[in-house]
């Protein structure tokens, strides 16, 4: 059971705050108006709160594409220490915050994760690489979700992120409660469908590591499961995949549907199965029968509702 606020992080342009360097924001209404009703959003502005100001001069990353320099277009000022000192302080504060994700802006040479344009010195852009700050995140936090603003566009790119959100403000929880076999293995039995839905085969090894649980020192074990656990939910799901765990579910309680129920739930997932209805079709009907049976091993499944229902992510997937 979840306890703390779902806290993200956000490029704080993104939110509608007038911090970019032309004075105008990116804001994104889907954030603000949908998601934001089950967030908690924690906003950082990397180069306002590294004193930069608002406006003040555009910038581009220049140099190395491992180890670039922040510097303005015109007056070629290289911003880098002040931004290398704020990104210091700040991540030690978000460490504080245990965010559950991220969401960067594209683009930006402070925000963008990849495909952020690098220059020669003499102005050609040479290779693409990463904002400075979202680096030093993605570096300092590994497991934290994180994702830009754009890619959140794509349906299955957006469900894929939120999914991985509530999933690991789950495992945070577990973790802050104290990890104990039991507990280990109460929460891999019920994201074992969601974990299938991604990759049978680190379904099976995390399943071999939990059987094993007791060989580890609680250390290792924590840093292994959580791991391997973010690791899988970050491998693409596909039609095939999703189709093969909602025939496992339906094996659960098939013996007690009719003929006629049988095969019109059958007949649901092979129209998810051929493209002709999205994943929330059959996965309605299923949460259905688990109802109606109350089929005690998937009823508890987070695969039956990842993320809350309002956000209508499965809709178009
Ligand atoms: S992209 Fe990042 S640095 Fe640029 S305005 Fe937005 S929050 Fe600030």
């Amino acid at each position: 059971m979840t306890t703390a606020p779902i806290r993200l992080g956000i490029s704080r342009c993104l939110l509608g705050e007038e911090v970019r360097f032309d004075g105008g924001h990116k804001h994104d209404p889907f954030l603000t108006d949908t998601l934001g009703r089950y967030i908690e959003w924690v906003p950082v502005c990397p180069e306002v709160e590294a004193g930069l100001g608002v406006p003040r001069e555009a910038m581009r990353l220049v140099g190395n594409p491992q180890h670039p320099r922040l510097m303005t277009i015109g007056s070629q000022h290289d911003h880098t220490q002040a931004l290398e000192a704020m990104i210091e302080g700040r991540l030690d504060a978000l460490r504080i915050l245990s965010l559950s994700g991220f969401i960067f802006k594209r683009g930006s040479p402070s925000c963008g994760t990849e495909r952020v344009r690098v220059y020669t010195s003499q102005g050609m852009p040479s290779h693409s690489g990463a904002g400075i700050f979202a680096k030093a995140f993605r570096d300092t936090f590994p497991l934290v979700p994180t994702e830009e603003e754009g890619r959140l566009c794509d349906p299955s790119l957006r469900e894929n992120f939120i999914e991985r959100v509530f999933c690991y403000h789950r495992l945070q929880d577990l973790l802050q409660n104290g990890l104990t076999s039991q507990s280990l293995i109460r929460f891999h039995t019920i994201h074992k469908y969601l974990l299938l839905s991604h990759s049978p085969q680190h379904y099976n090894t995390m399943g071999r590591l939990v059987s094993q649980a007791e060989q580890y020192r609680l250390k290792a074990l924590t840093t292994k499961y959580s791991d391997l656990f973010m690791k899988t939910l970050a491998v693409k799901t596909s039609v095939r995949k999703h189709v093969n765990v909602l025939h496992h579910m339906v094996g659960h309680f098939k013996n007690r549907l009719q003929t006629e129920e049988k095969s019109e739930l059958l007949g649901v997932i092979d129209d998810y199965h051929r493209g002709l209805t999205p994943l929330i079709v059959p996965l309605t009907l299923i949460n259905h029968y688990v109802r109606v049976f109350d089929v005690e091993y998937i009823r508890d499944q987070v695969y039956l509702n990842p993320h809350p229902k309002e956000l209508m992510l499965r809709n178009h997937v």
